[in-house]
């Protein structure tokens, strides 16, 4: 409904512009391009015999093709499954199996990777798998051959004469709009339901909190197929009646190029994303000042960063705290004091409750950390096809227990302390994970870092500063930086490890339980 209305009111303005890391044309397409488009594929779907109910699978960079594709699918009452593009045979097998997907839609080839390879191996695999739609390759020769499940996506879904209209029963809004997986960052992603109203919800609780309108350009890193983008970067932008600027991967030298060219107001992502473009705005500085805000979520935010992107970029940060099962459920405001982002991750909207209590369920006192709880409009249906896993999460009352530890803030919102399964329990003394690490991250030479728990005979664990930094620091030079920082003793890592790079999911989070099984083993 958005979308018509954006294109009976502003037919010419751009809805989704995109742009290519190796420098292909950008593209634009505007508010009544999108509406056909999307009744135009919703009727080549149709043709692939998709239905109300059936699952539609995408693995496809950020494009306009992804967002018309998704509105087509949602057009006809179905539910897309977006797939991040560097998922391979093992993982899009699952998911396509667990969803018994007839669909599944990528490039024919990207940046040297053939999905059309990788999508013959996953339809052997999964007899559901009935159609592969693949987007042309101009290198390459006809996509299938002569495979008829193999569909040329220009054949059926570009022809001129599909009419732009359907004829179809329109979606409720309680229906199933999308199952999106978790980042995977503790294990195994779960593939979390959600319906319109659920989708709906969890957009306008930022874009409410920030103001936003459809005066924005919105821009971001994060791929459409996580939360953070296909929320905040397709369907928020869209019912606003803004503009959506896409990359087709992340670059930050292009990202800051792009805020320049189209006067990008709104961004968001990891602090990964934030640490990556103050890093570029250094090396090379662009003009950003009509980047008014940036909302950091998905992953602790060292104050330090939100610190520097105030300085660098001369962008307010806003702090957030989401899920994939909820999107973003707190987040600071424009009239908070600006630093506020720095030391609370926002309150929730009107229709989101959040509850912090100990073990036994109970409200912990203001200012003790504990068990985040939360329900409320944005909160998903479940698990699909893993209701005991969700049902152990969610209590008689609906509270689902979000497995994150928070405090309150003392500013009516919280702040997170970090997971639960993170934390590191050093002879029963709780060691302030998040903290430890903001404080590591305020060392110059460190750039980036995660504290992990190690076995110990007597003390049960003890705290391990894994890190990437610019020269060999010892335990010693980390000491001292915690010393002067007035860091309590019993909180400082006794064990130091130098990597290149932390392992982290594509959502820029770091992945813990693939640091603490190569680390298990004590001291070298
Ligand atoms: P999985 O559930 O598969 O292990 P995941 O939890 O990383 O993966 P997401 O849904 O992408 O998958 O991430 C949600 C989590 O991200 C939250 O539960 C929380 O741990 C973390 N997170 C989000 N925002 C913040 C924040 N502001 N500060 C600290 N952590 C955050
Ligand atoms: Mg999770």
């Amino acid at each position: 409904d958005d979308l018509r209305d954006g294109a009976r009111r502003h037919p010419d303005k751009p809805a989704v512009v995109c742009y290519h890391v190796d420098g292909s044309p950008t593209e634009t397409v505007t508010y009544a391009e999108l509406l056909a488009y999307t009744g135009r594929f919703a009727v080549a779907l149709r043709g692939l015999g998709i239905g109300a109910g059936d699952v539609v699978t995408l693995q496809l960079p950020n494009s306009w093709q992804f967002v018309a594709l998704c509105l087509a699918t949602f057009r006809l009452g179905a539910v897309v499954n977006p797939v991040i593009p560097i998922m391979r045979r093992r993982e899009v097998a699952h998911m396509v199996a667990l969803t018994g997907s007839p669909v599944y839609v990528a490039p024919t080839r990207l940046r040297d990777f053939s999905y059309a390879d990788l999508a013959a191996e996953v339809a052997r695999a999964v007899p559901t798998l009935r159609h592969r739609v693949l987007l042309d390759d101009p290198s390459a020769p006809a996509a299938g051959g002569d495979d008829p499940a193999v569909v040329d996506f220009a054949d059926a879904f570009l022809r001129a004469d599909l009419p732009t209209e359907i004829d179809h029963p329109e979606a409720l809004p309680d229906d199933l709009a999308q199952i999106m997986f978790t980042s995977g960052t503790t294990g195994e992603p779960k593939g979390v339901m959600h319906t319109h109203n659920t989708l709906h919800a969890l957009v306008r609780t930022e874009s409410e909190a920030l103001g936003l309108t459809g005066d924005d350009v919105v821009a971001m890193g994060s791929p459409l197929t996580h939360q953070a983008g296909f929320a905040y970067c397709f369907l928020m932008p869209l019912t606003l009646g803004a503009t959506a600027v896409q990359l087709d991967a992340w670059q930050p030298d292009l990202m800051l190029r792009v805020v320049q060219e189209r006067r990008v107001t709104f961004s968001m992502g990891a602090p990964t994303f934030l640490v990556d473009l103050i890093d570029a705005q250094r090396r090379a500085p662009r003009d950003l000042s009509s980047l008014r805000s940036f909302a950091c979520g998905s992953a602790p935010i060292a104050p330090v960063v939100a610190e520097r992107a105030a300085d660098v970029l001369g962008t307010r940060v806003y702090a957030l705290w989401g899920m994939t099962e909820n999107g973003t459920v707190t987040i600071t405001r424009p009239d908070d004091p600006p630093d506020l982002a720095t030391r609370s991750d926002g309150s929730p909207p009107p229709w989101m409750e959040v509850r912090i209590v100990d073990d036994a369920g109970v409200p912990v006192p203001a200012g003790r950390t504990g068990r985040l709880l939360v329900r409320g409009a944005n909160q998903c249906l479940g698990y699909y096809r893993r209701p005991e896993v969700y049902a152990s999460c969610v209590d008689a009352d609906g509270w689902f227990d979000t497995g994150d530890l928070a405090h309150d803030d003392g500013h009516g919102g919280i702040r997170i302390a970090g997971r639960v399964k993170d934390v590191i329990s050093r002879g029963g003394e709780k060691i302030p994970v998040v903290e430890v690490e903001a404080a590591l991250l305020r060392h110059p030479a460190v750039r980036d870092v995660a504290l992990i728990g190690y076995p110990d005979e007597r003390l049960g664990e003890r705290a391990c500063a894994v890190l990437v930094a610019d020269v060999p620091l010892t335990l010693a030079d980390v000491r001292a930086h915690l010393d002067a920082l007035d860091m309590a003793r019993q909180y400082w890592p006794e064990r130091v490890e130098l990597v290149d790079a932390l392992p982290r999911t594509p959502s820029g989070k770091v992945q813990k339980f693939i640091l603490s099984g190569r680390y298990a083993a004590g001291p070298a």
